[in-house]
């Protein structure tokens, strides 16, 4: 269920009010308490069968011969059950399964299934501390009924029709779809809105006056390079700041966390706080007290290897290359940006901007390791942000690359169409022009859009720019909590394919410690694609959402085959089993990971305004 008209709300509060899933969901986002014999109403018979088991194997016995009863019943030919709904049983009982197993229990370190049976054998409350699970075990459960109830619509019945009045009867119903993602995409504003443009304009005209610069300064990159806002003074007489954002500024500063603000990307904030539209823009650069808090506790270590989610000290074989995939390595030239991303996946290492410049001796071993090394035909240059880079050395790194014969294709890595697009001059264009020489070597920039709100009459120039050149440009999006909205990433794709851009991947948040806010659980990413992504046409929806899976590199979430959902954490965590990408071609260590409590993200969703009735289905994204 995605959209709610007046009848649709009403049909679903009175459903919800029967519904004991929903009523433990609404009962742990008001902070009420519940007890364990709300299983019994979800499912009468697993609740028994956990009432009568006399310790955790006896359990285990009972609920496995369960799981097989209702199988064989899917399987039988008096299964009345409809289609979709024993599709997602057996779904759900397989994950049942999953959760139930001894090996999945040692492999992820807690049991699901000892905490229900605990809960179950006590007739208590249930603790504040195992809610979370409870509710996402009641919802697999109904799941395994066949009574998800996220089926509340139905397509039209075209039988009997005519096939002219069938085909008339299918258009109708996907109008009625396309206008429901339309009204909602619309909801979302773009930097292309003429209200957008005009407040801006505005904004840069104060920003010049705060700067003390004209409109030429303004256009040029330089300028905004020397004058990268860090002081919350300074910005505060540009945008109103909360003072939450006031205080992590400040104590960004004190804590040595890299923060700084293009003075092109400020106007792209709203000089006021609580719009409502620029939440992703603000976020994307002003760092979150928590966050800091939690950087500045790992640095005290004195070991940045908790900050390396990914673990690039085990996949580097020299100094500036990271190596995970047979073709393709990634060199990072230059270690600053034009400014800093909250979440960045290296914050543990990119420097200032002035101390960004690798040293000569690094980068001619690392480009005599690509020298040497013939397997790969593909190198993703990053950073850092390599276009940060002066012409003169660029040009230099383009030329020895192109003195390769065997590196094919060259993916720029760089934020600049976002945060700086004034630096794509006609010199910069020319040079990368020069260097896109297909079939010996083809250029293409990969950037990374994250909001709707991003894009610009300056952004669109600065990607057509590349574009009428023959130059293609991808982009990588994050998956936050500051997109995650019902439509708002099909906003975004939408809006990048307008200014020239194709969606490239959609990464699921990492589980970085100190960029907790950011994240949203791999379920909702993968409703967005089933039930959002889906709508809008395929050239629209050419990104692939990924797990970028530590050491290993890139897990396809949408395929079922590359992850198994294993467990329930006692704290409401799924635990997932990923699967290497070279699965079926060697043996390699799968990876366990513990994704963010569902219910939990819908409390904050819930908090936020968002009517979490509209994400009903996110349980049965497994
Ligand atoms: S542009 Fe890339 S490297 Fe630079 S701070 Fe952002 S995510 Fe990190």
């Amino acid at each position: 269920m995605i959209w709610l008209d007046e009848d649709m709300q009403s049909t679903l509060a009175s459903r919800q009010r029967q519904d004991q899933c929903i009523e433990a969901l609404h009962a742990f986002i008001k902070n009420e308490s519940f007890d364990g014999d709300i299983l019994r109403g979800v499912d009468p018979e697993l609740y028994q069968e956990l009432v009568m088991a006399e310790n955790l194997d006896d359990a285990r016995n009972r609920i496995n011969n369960l799981i097989i009863r209702r199988i064989d019943h899917y399987h039988s030919d008096d299964c009345s059950v409809d289609d979709l709904e024993r599709v997602n049983a057996l779904s759900c009982l397989q994950a049942l399964r999953n959760i139930i197993s001894r090996r999945n229990e040692k492999r992820a370190g807690c049991s699901t299934l000892f905490e229900v049976w605990k809960i179950i054998q006590s007739e208590m409350e249930v603790p504040y501390q195992r809610r979370l699970m409870l509710i996402d075990f009641l919802f697999l459960v109904r799941g395994t009924l066949g009574k998800s109830g996220i089926y509340s619509e139905a397509a039209p019945d075209l039988s009997g029709h005519t096939s002219q009045e069938a085909s008339r009867l299918r258009s109708d119903y996907l109008d009625t779809i396309a206008n429901r993602c339309i009204g909602r995409v619309l909801t979302y504003s773009t930097g292309l809105d003429e209200s957008v443009i005009r407040s801006r304009e505005k904004q840069r005209q104060l920003i010049l006056n705060v700067l003390g610069g004209d409109i030429n300064d303004w256009y040029n990159y330089r300028w905004h390079l020397a004058n990268i806002l860090t002081d919350a003074d300074v910005i505060s007489q540009i945008i109103e700041l909360s003072p939450m954002e006031e205080e992590s500024i400040l104590l960004a500063k004190k804590l040595g966390v890299q923060f700084g603000i293009s003075p092109y990307y400020l106007s792209l904030m709203d000089p006021k706080i609580g719009t409502e539209t620029d939440h992703a823009v603000r976020a994307q650069v002003i760092p979150k007290l928590d966050s800091l808090r939690v950087m500045a506790e790992l640095k005290k270590t004195g070991s940045t290897k908790f900050l390396d989610f990914m673990k690039e000290e085990f996949t580097s074989p020299i100094s500036l290359v990271t190596r995970r995939y047979p073709m393709i390595a990634i060199f990072k030239p230059y270690n600053s940006c034009a400014q800093f991303c909250t979440y960045c996946q290296r914050n543990w290492e990119i420097e200032a901007p002035t101390d960004g410049g690798r040293d000569p001796e690094s980068i001619e071993a690392a480009m005599r390791w690509f020298e040497g090394h013939r397997a790969i035909s593909e190198v993703l240059v990053t950073g850092g942000d390599p276009l940060i880079l002066e012409d003169g050395l660029l040009q230099e790194m383009l030329d020895r690359f192109g003195g390769m014969r065997h590196v094919k294709h060259l993916r720029l890595g760089t934020r600049l169409p976002v945060v700086l697009p004034m630096r794509f001059t006609e010199h910069l264009i020319s040079i990368l022009v020069e260097a896109n020489r297909p079939p010996e070597l083809e250029i293409s920039v990969v950037t990374h859009f994250e909001h709707p709100y991003e894009i610009s009459p300056d952004a669109l120039k600065s990607v057509q720019d590349l574009r009428k050149t023959g130059i293609m440009v991808y982009n990588q999006q994050v998956f936050t909590f500051e997109n995650c909205r019902r439509f708002e990433t099909v906003a975004l794709r939408l809006a990048l394919k307008q200014i020239g851009v194709d969606p490239y991947y959609t990464f699921n948040t990492k589980g970085k410690e100190e960029t907790d806010h950011f994240r949203v659980p791999i379920a909702r990413i993968l409703q967005e694609r089933k039930e959002e992504a889906r709508l809008i046409p395929g050239l629209s929806r050419t990104d692939e959402p990924v797990f970028n899976i530590p050491g290993l590199g890139k897990n396809h979430l949408r395929a079922w085959q590359h992850h198994d959902l294993i467990m329930i954490s006692p704290e409401g965590e799924r635990v997932y089993e990923f699967h290497p990408w070279e699965k079926n071609i060697a043996l390699a260590p799968t990876y366990v990971y513990r994704d963010v409590p569902i219910a939990r993200f819908l409390q904050r969703m819930s908090e936020r305004g968002e009517p979490i009735e509209e994400y009903e289905s996110i349980w049965y994204y497994l």
